[in-house]
């Protein structure tokens, strides 16, 4: 297949690890944030830091849409979902996200909620059009890659006249993600998460371009490489970023040329820019309040505004107290770090965000067993046969 196969080339997989092996200066270390989960799940399913050299370490990020989304969020689209004559559709991983007391979506359709999974937006909006008695809302997850399809949704339905559709919007954006960890305490005053360089989104970056990365590569010093997903695309982007931290630069990259540009996608950007503006502040799990890293829907299109027709608001909810996905999203620990990993907690039985989606770290790394200590202060030991220190009953959902 065009664009895949030649991406997953063994051969040319070993002749890059060889080359980042040649690169990499035995002295120092090289720790590198892949962002996006797509990354997470690449590097975990074809075993790629068994290729790297032991000086190169690979941290996830909190680019996975789904693991991102805070409790709080969850607890308001059920809320949503039980209003008689309501039907609450999203898109499947989210439906599985566990909520406050082990609710998900998923299970309060079980109770008789109507959650309904969807592939797309324009799903939702068919829902919408061929139930005219019923209320449908969208409950809109994700990056930037997912916003335009929502705009376009909303934009159909208004053109419609679609009375019964709204949208439960929740999109985030990812500079103000990578900036914010720059920020963090972990970071600049403790220092538990040594950051050298990023491996910049894949999917996020064909919507808005290379150019948002810039500013942070320039004002942190930190280099970042935008890379495609396969395991090719990954490994020339170690090998990139390993590069210019050994000669001291600090840029932004490009490796996705046969998708990602500087300006993006024109287009999508003109229609979020016409849909939605900037939150003043959203919570982020792991990365807490985060200024002005999500959107809202903008005043000219409120009646297509979940948040304003119902009158949702905003209560936080700590997670679980066995479950580290806070740390994991912020790079402090690695899934292997979590008591219950692999046991009380799997892809069927998931206790927190990042064991759900199979970009999520905890899932990539459970399913293709990739337990491999990671000497980064905080990390590493593999997972444990029972979940020690924490009873089965008090993490059952
Ligand atoms: S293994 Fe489960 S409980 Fe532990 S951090 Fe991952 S998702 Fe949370």
């Amino acid at each position: 297949m065009r664009f895949v196969d030649e991406f997953r080339d063994g051969a040319l997989a070993r002749g890059l690890a060889q080359a980042i092996a040649a690169e990499a200066r035995p002295g120092r270390t090289y720790n590198l944030m892949e962002f996006c989960g797509g990354h997470t799940h690449a590097i975990s399913r074809y075993g790629l830091t068994d290729l790297l050299p032991a000086n190169v370490h690979m941290i996830h990020g909190p680019g996975c849409p789904v693991c991102v989304l805070p409790i709080g969020r969850i607890d308001s689209a059920i809320e949503l979902a039980r209003r008689p004559g309501l039907v609450l559709c999203t898109y499947a991983d989210t439906m599985r996200v566990p909520a406050s007391q082990g609710i998900s979506l998923l299970k309060a359709k079980a109770r008789g909620a109507d959650v309904r999974m969807v592939y797309s937006s324009a799903d939702a909006v068919k829902i919408a059009v061929d139930h005219p008695d019923r209320d449908v809302v969208f409950f809109a997850i994700g990056f930037e890659t997912t916003t335009p399809p929502t705009a376009v949704a909303i934009r159909h339905a208004e053109a419609m006249g679609l009375a019964n559709f709204s949208v439960f919007c929740n999109h985030v954006l990812t500079p103000s993600a990578i900036a914010n960890i720059l920020e963090s305490r972990d970071v600049r005053e403790i220092g538990t998460v040594p950051l050298d360089g990023f491996v910049g989104p894949a999917h996020v970056s064909t919507v808005i371009g290379s150019q948002p990365y810039e500013y942070f590569a320039e004002e942190y010093r930190r280099p970042v490489v935008i890379a495609g997903f396969e395991p090719l695309d990954v490994m020339q982007a170690v090998r990139m970023l390993v590069r210019q931290l050994n000669e001291g630069r600090a840029e932004v990259e490009n490796e996705f040329t046969r998708a990602v540009t500087r300006e993006g996608n024109a287009k999508a950007k003109a229609l979020v820019a016409e849909v939605f503006e900037l939150r003043k502040s959203f919570e982020w799990r792991g990365l807490g309040e985060v200024p002005y890293s999500a959107l809202r829907i903008k005043e000219r299109y409120r009646p297509y505004d979940a948040e304003a027709r119902y009158g949702i608001g905003y209560r936080s909810v700590p997670d679980h107290r066995a479950c580290e996905c806070g740390a994991i999203l912020r790079g402090v620990k690695s899934p292997a770090d979590c008591k219950v990993f692999g046991t009380v907690c799997t892809p069927d039985n998931p206790i927190g965000s990042c064991m759900v989606s199979s970009e999520g770290a905890c899932a990539a790394h459970y399913t293709y067993g990739r337990f491999r200590s990671v000497p980064v202060v905080g990390r590493g030991a593999p997972p444990k046969a029972a979940p020690a220190g924490v009873p089965a009953a008090e993490v059952a959902p």
